[in-house]
């Protein structure tokens, strides 16, 4: 069985903690590696690698962090497939899948190719009679990631691209169920340019996020994962001392008016819901058709779509819509949240419990459910299933759907499939929600945007990628300057110049 390794100092390094965590091939449920999980002096020690490397990183110019970038940029397209080969195998999301989530990190590597200009800083000149002032924006020096299981590629390069171009080192915990990408990542990096040290991956669990909130010289924490260790993260890093951004759960609500294209909306509502087995925090798990003739409408053209689906494991070819889930706990959470919601009374109109598929009887594989009537304190509605699970709310108004979806305690995404544009500007301003699409089921924003929820999406003021990324990976100096040309004989200011 293969023995990952972390990513130390320019090097592939084993585990030395005695610790590991089984990665499996979620298509078959076989254990094919197993990940070491570092102690907490595995991490210090690639923490002092990074402070000892970031001081020449940060004070190399701008342009030339930003050629790295460019450089990674076409790594990624060189190595594409066999990135999302790796991806898919230790996921089990499909091949197109697996490259679009390289793809979407790409994007944000792209955009970090203009941190000349975002890097810029500001200056005044004559502030006062020989006064000038000028802002510098520096990086933080060390800083960490933590990483979730469902983008093992977008999300770690959401935060190390930004950060590293800011001029820090970083160092990325990633998920312990898929870790092989990440590593690929740290060394198509160093192939582009950058030097040893900037970019490590230390392998873990609990023990090493734990040693990374505690180490004093860690100067920011970014998270992507699920509510409840979110709100730990974004607790324990600040209590002591770091910036950090934790990015939480979502329950994603999609209104269909009864003005609607029906099958656009069904279209939207199956490739949202159900792509990547529903394991995605921008997946459409709740559709809230307005009246009892649009639900009607709806579930028509739904069910034979959900039925339609195709599941199976990445190397059946591009026409499979989705693959197994990431492990068998997250299968057996699935599947009993489906049981709550049949005990709870909500109609299940398309059955996925007994899917199975020949030859792959130990994969974790869960076929497509629809449930209809699904009410507001049913298990099914108040919590994150991730799974390829799509609840129908009937909503008897524009009013109360709306109230749904603003009285959930998620707020990541939204959104709204009408024809009427008083109603969808009234839902975009109104929503209190951070990303809503407007017929587009998944509104992700692109790189040069910024990504967040809202509620209880989100912990921390600042979101992903965008602008918010380059003021989240540096600080701010402002320097007051005064030349002996602004000053009067004897010494004093001519401040009655200045009025
Ligand atoms: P998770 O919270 O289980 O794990 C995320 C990371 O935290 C992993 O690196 C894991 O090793 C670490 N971790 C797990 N338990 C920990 C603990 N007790 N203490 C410290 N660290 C711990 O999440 P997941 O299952 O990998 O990912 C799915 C979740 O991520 C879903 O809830 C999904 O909505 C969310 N997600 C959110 C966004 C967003 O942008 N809001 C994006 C993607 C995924």
């Amino acid at each position: 069985m293969a023995e990952l390794t972390h990513y130390i100092n320019g090097q592939r390094v084993s585990g030395n903690s005695g610790r590991f965590g089984d990665v499996f091939n979620p298509a078959t449920g076989e254990v094919q590696a197993r990940v070491p999980l570092a102690s907490k002096e595995e991490l210090d020690i690639a923490v002092e690698i990074a402070a000892e490397a970031q001081p020449a990183w940060g004070a190399v110019n701008p342009q030339r962090r930003a050629r790295v970038m460019m450089k990674f940029v076409d790594l990624l397209h060189r190595d594409m497939d066999k990135l999302a080969e790796v991806l898919s195998s230790e996921h089990g999301k499909t091949f197109p899948d697996a490259k679009g989530d390289v793809q979407r990190g790409l994007e944000v590597a792209e955009y970090c190719i203009g941190a000349p200009q975002m890097l810029k800083g500001e200056f005044t000149d004559s502030a006062g009679p020989g006064i000038d002032m000028y802002s510098m924006k520096q990086p933080l020096g060390v800083c960490g990631g933590i990483t979730p299981f469902n983008f093992p590629a977008m999300i770690p390069m959401w935060m190390f691209t930004p950060a590293i171009v800011c001029g820090n080192a970083f160092i990325l915990k990633p998920s312990e169920r898929d870790p092989s990408v990440p590593i690929l990542l740290a060394e198509l990096m160093e192939e582009a340019g950058l030097p040893k040290g900037i970019l490590q991956v230390v392998n873990g669990d609990k023990v090493s996020v734990d040693a990374m909130l505690t180490n004093p010289t860690i100067q920011s924490v970014g998270f992507v994962g699920s509510t409840p260790i979110a709100e730990y993260i974004y607790g324990t890093g600040c209590a002591n001392g770091k910036r950090v951004q934790c990015f939480g759960g979502a329950k994603n609500h999609m209104i269909v008016m009864p003005d609607a294209d029906m099958d656009l909306a069904a279209d939207a509502l199956v490739g949202s819901g159900y792509g990547a087995a529903g394991e995605r925090c921008m997946a459409i798990s709740v559709a809230v058709p307005v009246g009892e003739e649009t639900a009607d409408r709806l579930i028509e053209k739904l069910v034979p779509r959900v039925e339609k689906l195709k599941v199976g494991p990445y190397t059946a070819g591009d026409d499979i819509d989705f693959g197994p889930v990431v492990t068998s706990a997250a299968k057996q959470n699935i599947l009993s949240l489906v049981q709550s919601g049949i005990d709870q009374g909500a109609e299940l109109v398309v059955d996925g419990r007994d899917f199975s598929l020949q030859g792959y009887e130990d994969g974790f594989f869960v076929g497509a459910h629809l449930f209809d009537r699904v009410t507001p304190e049913m298990d099914i509605y108040k919590k994150e299933i991730f799974g390829p699970v799509l609840s129908t709310v009937r909503a008897g108004s524009y009013e109360e759907a709306i109230g749904l979806a603003m009285n959930h305690e998620y707020g990541n995404g939204t959104a709204i499939f009408t024809r009427d544009g008083d109603t969808a500007r009234d839902f975009a301003n109104r929503i209190n929600i951070g990303m809503v699409g407007v017929n587009v089921p998944i509104p992700v924003p692109l790189a040069y945007h910024t990504f967040g929820g809202w509620k209880k999406s989100v912990f921390g003021d600042l979101n992903q990628h965008g602008p918010d990324a380059f003021k989240f990976y540096t600080r701010t100096k402002t320097v007051t300057s005064r030349w002996p040309s602004g000053i009067k004989e004897g010494g004093e200011f001519n401040f009655k110049a200045m009025d």
